[in-house]
């Protein structure tokens, strides 16, 4: 693994497990492939280490004493864009969660490969540096759809000239969509491009974003202003 280049601050990652042994294993793996490492056990630490140290990305147990880690997702989300991968104990339960909407970037179950884990913590990260949003933002200085407008400085969307507070994902998602505007994208090449290659894993996570994305933006799926549906493929951005 190579460490973090020594001319960039080291990004934070918070691990969140109630598993001792296994915290321990995950932040020796992650210190060694250079990240700023924290430990915490239960829900409610979680939160305040959020809160106090602003982690890039946290990876999230969500079988945890206490507070469930559903709602630490949740409440998480209520105050921070970090990544949030989350780390669940059943392959078929990643459904339910994507149904829940909770507002993770990323799914990982257990049991897994810490290597495999690593690496999705490098692929989060990566995201803004090499990933199509990024090029694309390089390209054109903003993108306007009706009252829409996706900004190059500071990754800005806004609404009605009001600022749209996104996460990393919905942000690279409507990037995506919006730097080729006449194109249909299907699911599989959104996370392609979005979280990357090598992603295994249920397509509808794409679905919930879409999903967060336009209740942001006000957008309803049937009356489509900014982000269309289309049917037998995905999504394409632009007026239905
Ligand atoms: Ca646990």
């Amino acid at each position: 693994m190579s460490p973090a280049p020594s001319t960039e601050p080291a990004a934070r990652v918070l691990v969140v497990e109630d598993e001792r042994a296994l915290a321990g294993m995950v932040a020796a793996y992650l210190s060694r492939a250079g990240y700023e490492t924290t430990v915490v056990h239960t829900g409610p630490a979680a939160v305040e280490s959020v809160r106090e140290k602003a982690p890039d990305v946290v990876v999230l147990d969500l079988g945890l004493p206490g507070l469930d880690g559903v709602e630490v997702c949740r409440t998480i989300r209520t105050f921070s864009d970090c990544y949030i991968i989350v780390v669940t104990a059943r392959t078929d339960e990643v459904d339910r969660l994507i149904g829940l909407s909770v507002g993770a970037d990323d799914y990982v179950t257990k049991p897994f490969s810490v290597r495999e884990l690593v690496a999705r913590v490098q692929a989060v990260l990566r995201r803004p540096r090499t990933g199509t949003a990024a090029r694309a933002y390089q390209q054109e200085p903003a993108w306007v759809f009706g009252d829409l407008r996706v900004d190059s400085a500071g990754f800005e969307v806004h609404l009605r000239g009001q600022r749209v507070d996104l996460t990393p994902t919905e942000r690279d998602l409507l990037i995506t969509l919006a730097s080729r505007p006449r194109t249909a994208f299907s699911r599989g090449r959104l996370i392609e491009e979005v979280w990357g290659g090598g992603w295994v894993g249920d397509e509808h996570l794409v679905d919930s974003h879409i999903a967060h994305l336009r209740r942001k933006l006000g957008d309803d799926p049937d009356t489509a202003r900014y982000i269309t549906t289309v049917r037998g493929v995905g999504y394409r951005m632009g007026p239905g």
